[in-house]
């Protein structure tokens, strides 16, 4: 598996397994098994998705080395602020069946980010994370959390796909050492992209899926992008997508599909930021 080296030396894979709306345990579990005895190594989920002990059992049962492993998981709004945050952190650890994470993330951009941070600092001083990262972040909301800390955001995982390509974000992101990740690498069928003319043309060219050329058009872009299954031949499928190259004149019609807006909703917006920033789970 092809790696990205993060802004802090830790290697991590450029695809992975996203679990998002899995929320079956027993389907969460068997799904990333089945991820695993495909070859993924980097599993992403979050408090959030309600499937972090799901996952742990998956991990627990398989014969995979934790070594090899990449996981991710992802700190929810209502756990904002520095306690909070350690608490949250232990909670997940321990639902994961985990003595450390390789990759921790503020979820939202909402509530006390500053006290999230210092608290993952320390975490990440503490050696019980490998690396440290936001979502959902706008460059202006990053740089606010690099002046006034320590440790410099290694990833930060948005809304990437054909229709919201985040070309600024990604120069944005390069220029401060920080490694775009993509959620929704397909948005989520939105916009009926699986049947999209362009990705279907030129799949065809090369004999590829939809699915595969938009992996493979992010992973060339050094995006790393976790695709979302349920069912075991898309799994494969989607992790199929290295044995090919996407020439210059395809990236190039590929680009032409950028809507420059988000498919699902603008973390801006005032009512979106009332209502994650009040949603409250049972963590
Ligand atoms: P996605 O990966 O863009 O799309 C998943 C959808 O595509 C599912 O309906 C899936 O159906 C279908 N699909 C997958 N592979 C396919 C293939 N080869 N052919 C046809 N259909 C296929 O959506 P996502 O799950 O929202 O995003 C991926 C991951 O990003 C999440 O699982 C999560 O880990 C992360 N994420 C993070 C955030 C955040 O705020 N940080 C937000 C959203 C997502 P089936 O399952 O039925 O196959």
């Amino acid at each position: 598996m092809r790696t990205v080296t993060l802004n802090n030396g830790v290697e991590m894979p450029i695809l992975g397994f996203g679990v998002f709306q899995i929320v079956d345990p027993g389907e969460c579990e068997r799904c990333v098994l089945q991820a695993l005895e495909t070859g993924y190594r980097l599993i992403d989920t979050a408090a959030s998705y309600m499937n972090e002990a799901a996952v742990g059992k998956a991990l627990a049962e398989s014969d995979v080395a934790r070594k090899e492993l990449f996981i991710t998981t992802k700190l929810w709004v209502q756990d904002a602020g520095y306690e909070k945050t350690l608490k949250a952190f232990e909670t997940s650890l321990s639902k994961l069946q985990l003595d450390y994470l390789d990759l921790y993330l503020i979820h939202q951009p909402y509530g006390d980010v500053h006290g999230s941070w210092r608290a993952m600092e320390k975490l990440y001083r503490d050696g019980r994370v490998k690396a440290l990262g936001v979502c959902n972040f706008q460059p202006d909301r990053i740089m606010d959390l690099i002046v006034h800390n320590g440790v410099v955001p290694a990833v930060n995982q948005i809304e990437t796909h054909p229709f919201c390509q985040q070309t600024e974000t990604q120069a944005f992101l390069r220029d401060n050492s920080i490694q775009m990740q993509s959620w929704g690498p397909f948005a989520e069928g939105k916009n009926d992209l699986f049947n999209n003319s362009t990705l279907k043309s030129i799949g065809a060219k090369y004999g590829k899926s939809v699915a595969q050329v938009v992996l493979r058009w992010l992973t060339q872009r050094d995006v790393v992008a976790i695709p979302k299954s349920v069912h075991l031949d898309r799994i494969k499928e989607n992790f199929d997508v290295f044995g090919f190259e996407l020439a210059a004149e395809d990236l190039a019609r590929i680009a032409e599909l950028d809507m420059g807006t988000s498919s699902f909703f603008d973390h801006r917006d005032p009512e979106i930021v009332k209502w994650l920033g009040t949603r409250k789970l049972e963590l």
